[in-house]
């Protein structure tokens, strides 16, 4: 089997897979049971807030677990409006966030939603925030790298910008695309929160973490359990784990990254050599390709090639059938997005998988052009 949609989950890892048989063996207690089996639950919960808090350069104390990305973004933006009525009634985002940005701020009532298109290489650019930012704004989102085109936005430059031109505005940076293949730094950056998620990280589905600056106003309440800033037992295994592979992408981050730089030069060299395949958004992220197939429909070049054992997807998996709005926030052509797919890339993936999915592209433009 060759897996490259990576961007839509990964598989956990050996060493993940041993952990949450660990946990699940021996670790099972309720983290918040006052006996010692709650308290050795409750120390791994620690050692992984170490963990994930040292792979984006904060401190533990300021780190919240919730049950994944969309969790955390829906916090990170409840908190900051609850935080900001004083300000005003003006957000700005970047039109290629995720849904779980995206929805939750088109629902919001008495708000002006400013969305900012990408730049052609995928990412946000400094001056058309500028531009957007009025001192009223009380929350701008802007994602560190975008899970469908790729691109890696200067946080920290866009941070700046907008505590000169937005001096009160919250900032969130949804970084669960980025997190593992691209540094993370809490402190330098200066977001006021920032959210990830487990299993993009050959982790487990079901976890996540918030990142806070200052404060945070929980979003689920009921429970004493991370500091009353979010109700409910805590998924010890999945943190567990999100722990363990915070710890191998810290170990082996540099071999990840030439790896997946060898390998997008191998993407690149192949969609100049064949001229009926076109990338969307050229940009400098090794791990999320976007391209398009000359004349055969996505759903019809997925199933073509998951009849050969390889496995890729149109777009965002949370945007099942539904037309990408991050291609048309580039100005991508309806033509295009009906033809797009999303080559996404892990540290198992090497130069043969590259290979084989675009001799089979190539197959099927043969077979199915002629149709
Ligand atoms: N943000 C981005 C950029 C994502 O790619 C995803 C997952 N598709 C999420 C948020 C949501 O994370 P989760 O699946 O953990 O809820």
């Amino acid at each position: 089997m060759i897996y490259l949609d990576n961007a839509a989950t990964t598989k956990p890892c050996g060493e993940v897979i041993e952990k949450a048989n660990e946990m699940m063996k021996t670790l099972w207690a309720n983290p918040s049971s006052l006996y010692s089996l709650g308290m050795y639950a409750e120390d791994e919960i620690e050692s992984a807030r170490a963990s994930v808090a040292k792979l984006i350069g904060a401190k533990e104390s300021n780190i919240i677990f919730t049950s994944g990305g969309t969790e955390a973004n829906n916090l990170a933006v409840f908190s900051a409006l609850k935080s900001t009525r004083h300000v005003g009634k003006r957000i700005v985002a970047s039109a290629y966030e995720h849904s779980s940005v995206l929805q939750v701020l088109k629902s919001l009532e008495g708000y002006t939603l400013t969305l900012l298109p990408p730049e052609s290489d995928g990412t946000i650019s400094a001056q058309r925030l500028k531009a957007a930012l009025t001192p009223d704004t009380a929350l701008v989102c802007i994602m560190l790298t975008n899970n469908e085109v790729g691109g890696v936005n200067d946080i920290k430059k866009l941070v700046q910008i907008t505590r000169e031109n937005a001096p009160k505005a919250h900032f969130h940076a949804d970084c669960v695309a980025g997190l593992g293949k691209t540094p993370i730094n809490a402190l330098a950056f200066g977001a006021d929160t920032l959210s990830v998620s487990a299993h993009k990280i050959h982790a487990l589905k079901g976890t996540g973490a918030l990142y806070f600056k200052n404060h945070v106003k929980p979003l689920i309440m009921g429970g004493e359990q991370e500091r009353k800033l979010r109700g409910g037992t805590q998924n010890a295994v999945g943190i567990a784990c999100f722990g363990k592979a915070c710890e191998i992408v810290r170990r082996d981050f540099s071999k990840n990254q030439n790896n997946a730089e060898k390998l997008k030069a191998r993407v690149l060299q192949w969609a100049e050599k064949l001229d009926f395949v076109k990338i969307n958004a050229k940009n400098s992220f090794p791990y999320v390709t976007n391209i398009s197939v000359e004349g055969i429909r996505s759903e019809i070049l997925l199933h073509f090639l998951e009849s050969k054992d390889i496995f890729i997807s149109s777009g965002s998996a949370c945007s099942k059938g539904a037309k990408s709005h991050v291609l048309k926030s580039l100005n991508i052509s309806e033509k295009d997005i009906d033809c797009a797919i999303r080559i996404s890339l892990s540290c198992e993936n090497t130069e043969n998988d590259i290979d084989r999915l675009f001799e089979e592209i190539t197959n099927a433009f043969n077979k199915l052009q002629k149709r």
